[in-house]
């Protein structure tokens, strides 16, 4: 087989493959939306809780195979394995929550003379998911399992690092009993299965996560067929820390080191008050020296391996030898490791305080005052998530509406939660996930009027 025709995933803590699956080219990806279209026609005639009921069966498979999902992601992502079971447990409950949704997708009545007016949540059809490796479960599952409740079929590629735990689950919804074609993995290089499932006509609706750039490629390609996108894109979030914070908190480097920083909403940017700046710098050195990066099977182990050679490529070229930076330690020998790095020298305007590095890299930056916090974190085309440190309590509600991002935490670094909204301002995205409104997002309104005019004999 060509390289063209399979994918070698690899460990990326030991570089050893790990397994090798078939990759989809356009013939395939043809096949499975034909499959997922049949499937999608009963799935969206059955009733809301004959839906509502599988898909609980699959949160119950799920949860069965916690364990193992969670040792796949381990080896073929390098996540720590604590937060690899909360993944897969994140997307059991992802399903128990949608599930609920499938038998709430309520339509309205209006009123409205001479008639009835009521309104239908529809199913889109076949909807495409295209999934990251920086999370592969829990944004697979974001994508596609408020699709499936309210009634779609689903076409998962994940990234072609990391389709092991895509595969598990497709296979795991056929255990469960959801119908054949109904919720597929489909591996792939994203130029070949990945644009044959944006192109494909009878694909109603793209979910995309990934870079800015490829986002910004599916989005023109979707917009030749008016094919609706929801687009997760890059971050360079700011965690802003006043001077009046909880510095220990503020500065916690998990902010910025969870998943070897390939987390979209890195707290990358850290903008502190100049009067603390020297304190936060010392905390920030303690802390960082402290980071246990290694094996991520071990339990004690509070960092792992960047996912790819080219992505420690990427990330050594934002920090030049001798550059000024707080550093960690990683491990040596085969493995894709960098150390947990602040850089200090940089200037707001540099590629290290602007790009995306989605690495274990930040920066640290000085600000005067209020109104300069709020300039530097707007500064960037990114507005995904945020935190801000005070315990001014006006100040923290005037930060938090002048920060234009979609996701930000006051005095916390809290992570995403499935029943609240998720999604980017400016180019970090398009539309929301999960949250209450998630099934929204995969219906079409249907207004149908009916006329009670006639003759009351
Ligand atoms: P991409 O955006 O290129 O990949 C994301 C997904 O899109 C993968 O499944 C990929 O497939 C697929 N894809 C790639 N090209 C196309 C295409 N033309 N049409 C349709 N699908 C496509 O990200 P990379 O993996 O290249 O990572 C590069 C950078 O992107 C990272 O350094 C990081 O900055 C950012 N990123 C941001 C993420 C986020 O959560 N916001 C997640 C991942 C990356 P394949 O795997 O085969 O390339």
């Amino acid at each position: 087989m060509s390289a063209e025709h399979e994918l070698e995933v690899l460990n990326p803590a030991t570089e050893e493959v790990v397994a090798t699956v078939p990759a989809a080219d356009a013939a395939d990806v043809d096949r499975a939306v034909a499959r997922a279209a049949v499937a999608q026609r009963s799935w969206a005639a059955a009733a809301p809780a004959d839906r509502a009921r599988l898909l609980r069966r699959f949160a119950d498979v799920v949860d069965t195979h916690i364990e193992e999902l969670a040792q796949l992601e381990v080896r073929e992502a390098g996540h720590l394995l604590g937060n690899a079971r909360w993944e897969a447990g994140n997307a059991r409950d992802l399903l128990l929550y949608a599930a609920g949704g499938a038998e709430r997708l309520l339509g309205k009545q209006i009123p409205v003379p001479g008639g009835w007016n009521v309104t239908f949540q529809e199913p889109l059809g076949v909807v495409g998911v295209i999934a990251p490796w920086n999370f592969p479960m829990p944004i697979a599952a974001w994508g596609s399992f408020p699709a499936l409740a309210a009634g779609n079929a689903v076409v998962l590629k994940p990234a072609e690092t990391t389709p092991l735990t895509a595969l598990r689950l497709a296979e795991l919804a056929l255990e469960a009993g959801l119908p054949e074609g109904l919720f597929q993995a489909l591996p792939g290089y994203g130029h070949i299965a990945g644009r044959a499932l944006v192109d494909h006509p009878d694909v109603a609706k793209i979910v995309f996560t990934g870079s800015t750039r490829t986002g910004r490629e599916v989005m023109e390609r979707c917009a030749r067929l008016v094919k609706p996108v929801t687009l997760e894109l890059g971050g360079k979030s700011p965690n802003i820390v006043f001077a009046d914070a909880d510095l220990k908190r503020a500065i916690d480097p998990f902010s910025f080191l969870d998943n070897s920083g390939q987390d979209c909403c890195a707290r990358t940017r850290i903008l502190v008050q100049e009067s603390v700046y020297d304190e936060v710098r010392d905390l920030l050195a303690d802390a960082l020296s402290t980071v246990v990066v290694g094996d991520p099977a071990d339990e004690q182990t509070q960092m792992g391996p960047l996912i790819s050679r080219q992505q420690l490529d990427r990330v050594r070229s934002f920090v030049p030898e001798g550059a000024p930076a707080l550093r960690g330690s990683a491990p040596d020998g085969p493995g894709f490791w960098f150390a947990p790095t602040v850089l200090t020298g940089e200037r707001h305007d540099s590629a290290a305080a602007c790009e995306e590095i989605f690495g274990p890299v930040a920066v640290l930056l000085p600000f005067t005052d209020e109104q300069d916090a709020v300039r530097l974190a707007n500064d960037t085309p990114y507005g995904l998530a945020g935190s801000l440190w005070t315990r001014d309590l006006g100040r923290a509600l005037r930060v938090s509406q002048a920060v234009r991002a979609g996701n930000l935490s006051v005095n916390s670094h809290s992570a995403v939660r499935y029943w609240t909204p998720f999604g980017g301002f400016k180019q970090s995205g398009v539309g929301r996930e999960l949250g209450p409104d998630a099934l929204a997002a995969f219906t079409e309104t249907k207004n149908v009027f009916i006329s009670t005019e006639g003759s009351a004999q």
